[in-house]
């Protein structure tokens, strides 16, 4: 198996030259099927003897990729799409070739130190002080759910007799945030945000106030603001609700996984005026800034904090800690991980960070623009000016089923993807632009269908 022969020299090429085609043209946007459809297309792929590296990759190539959506495509923008960049893709080829191990300073020395360096960027750009530190985890559910077990060993350490645990949160955070709530056991208090979405500071003192006065032994251990909502892109009062937490002694958490990319756009980043004061942070790499699933940032004020929570402990691990080395398996919850920052560092480095910043505000621009459209067209009307890059708007007098029919539709043709989303229970449409090849002609192609 493990043989270099002309055979595996061969696929080799194919390989390299599938992934080179891929990137060269425009990518397909393609489409699910169902298994039945794919079983007739490709059977049992696993025989006792193999199909052979060269058949293999031509079911691939053939029934598999076309039953996957490009998240790439300029005119998928439902959910958060992807967008990386040639380097990054290319540079995960390296990665995937290399063999590296990236939990342990001995083993991924080279790899640690350029992923490092790769979040130093983002710590600096949030305004940490040099002493944060992190590691890229697979996303942002896993970010969100490390950095809040770190907050709850820290509080379990200073308030000893405490009984029952809470985070508060904004009714409008990622799903992640209650979905890490229930894995830990502890409550959370989904505070109401204002008119506008946004979480704002007296709404959460006065939760806070209340939830322990009514619950004896009771305390709230973190406070999660959220630096762009996934559905809107609405960002919370960072400043005000951080001075809040860092007054009282509790962990503040910023769940930027899509929107704290734009740390790096001038034209946004006062929006995030505050996040300086967090705890701890993410920002998934793999969403607005250009590199390929799976990489969140995860990156905290203190990092010996989290290692205090996260390390493990074994006989076996144990020269591993002793030489007192950054181990990024200390810093999250897992032990074996992939180099994952690695493409996006490569990117970063090769691209340099000017090339992130202008394709950021592009994005932004379309963003804009794409409002301006929807705003000038009959059957659409807005829901709000984009804060970042997520657009949304209504079709006037359709439903649920009307939308429903149109975006299936829309993939069926081949010509996007677009999804309905829920506000107040109403179906709306969004678009997430953070690709910088989705072009303002792109979005007046959709909207021409409306
Ligand atoms: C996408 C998102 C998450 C979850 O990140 P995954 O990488 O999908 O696990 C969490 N919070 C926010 C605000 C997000 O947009």
């Amino acid at each position: 198996m493990h043989e270099f022969n002309s055979e595996v020299e061969a696929l080799a090429k194919e390989v390299l030259e599938y992934s080179l085609i891929r990137l060269r043209d425009n990518p397909p946007l393609d489409g699910p099927k169902t298994p039945e459809e794919l079983f007739a297309l490709a059977g049992n792929t696993i025989t006792e003897k193999g199909l052979g590296g060269h058949e293999t990759l031509e079911l691939f190539k053939e029934v598999l990729a076309k039953a996957c959506i490009s998240t790439d495509h300029p005119k998928y923008l439902a959910f958060i799409p992807s967008a990386p960049s040639e380097h990054s893709i290319l540079f995960d080829l390296v990665v995937g070739a290399s063999a590296l191990y990236g939990g342990s300073w001995l083993e991924g020395a080279g790899a640690v130190f350029a992923e490092n360096q790769a979040l130093r960027w983002i710590s600096d750009l949030a305004g940490l002080p040099q002493s944060a530190g992190g590691v890229f985890v697979q996303g942002g559910t896993m970010g969100n759910l490390s950095a809040l077990v770190a907050a709850r060993a820290h509080a379990r350490e200073k308030y000893p007799d405490i009984k029952r645990w809470a985070i508060a949160a904004s009714a409008e955070a990622h799903s992640s945030i209650k979905s890490a709530a229930q894995v830990m056991d502890v409550e959370i208090l989904l505070v109401k945000p204002d008119a506008d979405r946004s979480l704002q500071v007296s709404e959460v003192a006065s939760a806070v106030a209340k939830y322990e006065s009514e619950n004896a032994g009771h305390k709230v251990f973190a406070i999660v603001a959220t630096g762009g909502t996934t559905n809107l892109g609405i960002i919370d009062d960072l400043y005000g609700i951080g001075t809040f937490a860092n007054k009282n002694g509790i962990w503040f958490h910023v769940d930027g996984a899509y929107g704290l990319a734009a740390l790096c756009a001038p034209s946004v980043r006062p929006l995030f005026n505050g996040v300086e004061l967090a705890d701890s942070l993410i920002v998934d790499p793999h969403k607005w800034l250009f590199a390929p699933f799976d990489a969140c940032a995860l990156i905290y004020r203190n990092p010996e904090i989290a290692k205090k929570a996260h390390l493990q402990k074994a006989a076996y691990l144990e020269p591993l800690d002793d030489d007192g080395n950054w181990n990024p398996s200390d810093y999250a919850i897992h032990l074996t991980r992939r180099a994952r920052g690695l493409p996006f560092w490569f990117s970063l480095a090769a691209n340099g960070t000017t090339e992130y910043s202008k394709a950021m505000e592009e994005t932004i621009n379309v963003a804009k623009a794409a409002a301006k459209l929807i705003a000038q067209h009959p059957n659409l009307e807005l829901v709000m000016e984009p804060k970042l890059s997520i657009v949304a708007f209504t079709r006037k007098g359709w439903g649920w089923d009307e939308y429903n029919a149109w975006s299936d539709k829309l993939l069926a043709d081949q010509i996007g993807l677009v999804t309905p989303s829920g506000l107040n229970g109403e179906p709306i449409l969004r678009f997430a632009i953070v690709n910088p090849w989705t072009k303002i002609e792109d979005i007046a192609e959709i909207l021409s269908t409306l």
